[in-house]
């Protein structure tokens, strides 16, 4: 969607505000371990090789019509991962995926697909936040070769510990020809808002995409709180928590570390305190019943 088409359809948007809308994409789904999803006292590689309760995890992007270009919050999964046998290069990755996820994909879930079904050319994308480098955020990044891919540079560093593979952090499809990374640092705020982070990043300069550091899932994980005149602010969480509920009740999944979750737990609900309003935006879906008819597309805000 050209800049230009967001502005003629939507007038406030030519007057102050630098946001048109937010919509989240569906980028297909998996199914996940239950107690993946709400945590467990058992150690994971049981619930990993023995769990027999399965949930829905629907795997997503946001798209952001900013007044500067068209932005995504992650990129989603590639679906190669399930139909090219060698998308995993390593064997004990390939075995363990499908006992950590079963998934449920189509070709046409990959990100410029989705676009196309809400009637944007992929090629109009100008930047990608990556919330954390999971495949399963990432795998949209080689169709966006002209736009800059933002992500944090402690979770950028993590591609230099030994094995990020065995994190689900693949270099083989980050680490690619053409992709345009660059690495964010946080900046102390003068904002008593953000007094318990550890820093912001203002995406475009107007504070209407700050990215937060909210540690846990991964160490570099990152949040982006989406506000301006006139919206109920959002804060776009990504798999900090897989439900809002859990956030809410300093309840940790099966996955990170419990420690620093909870510390960014708390620091999204003080958040929230002081910014009345503030929708913490994690959709998600109760139980492994698959929907009858998926929703591609889900308008959070604004009309464009
Ligand atoms: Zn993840």
């Amino acid at each position: 969607m050209p800049h230009s088409q967001i502005e003629a359809r939507d007038p406030f948007n030519s007057v102050d505000r630098p946001i048109a809308s937010v919509r989240v994409l569906q980028c297909g789904q998996a199914e996940q371990h239950w107690e993946h999803r709400y945590g467990s006292q058992r150690p994971q590689l049981l619930w990993v090789f023995f769990g027999r309760r399965w949930v829905l995890l629907p795997l997503q992007a946001f798209l952001i019509a900013h007044r500067d270009g068209l932005v995504l919050f992650d990129t989603g999964i590639d679906p190669a991962v399930q139909f090219d046998k060698s998308y995993i290069r390593q064997a004990i990755g390939r075995f363990l995926l499908s006992r950590i996820f079963r998934l449920d994909l189509k070709e046409t879930d990959r990100v410029d697909h989705v676009l196309l079904d809400v009637g944007v050319d992929v090629k109009d994308i100008r930047k990608a936040v990556i919330s954390h480098l999971h495949f399963d955020h990432v795998g949209g990044i080689s169709q966006i070769p002209q736009a800059e891919l933002l992500v944090s540079a402690r979770e950028w560093a993590i591609l230099s510990e030994p094995h990020p593979e065995k994190e689900w952090i693949l270099r083989e499809h980050i680490e690619i020809p053409g992709a345009d990374w660059r690495q964010i640092s946080f900046v102390p705020s003068d904002d008593p808002l953000f007094a318990d982070f550890d820093g912001v990043h203002d995406v475009t300069g107007d504070g209407s995409m700050i990215l937060l550091p909210t540690p846990g899932h991964t160490p570099g994980s990152l949040s982006m709180l989406i506000r301006q005149d006139g919206w109920k602010p959002v804060l776009l969480v990504a798999d900090l928590t897989y439900e809002v509920a859990m956030l809410e009740a300093d309840r940790v999944p099966g996955t990170g570390d419990p420690d620093t979750l909870r510390a960014s737990f708390a620091k999204v609900r003080r958040l929230r305190d002081r910014l009345p309003g503030l929708e913490v935006v994690r959709p998600m879906i109760s139980g492994r019943k698959r929907p009858s008819r998926a929703p591609q597309e889900h308008r959070i805000l604004g009309t464009g």
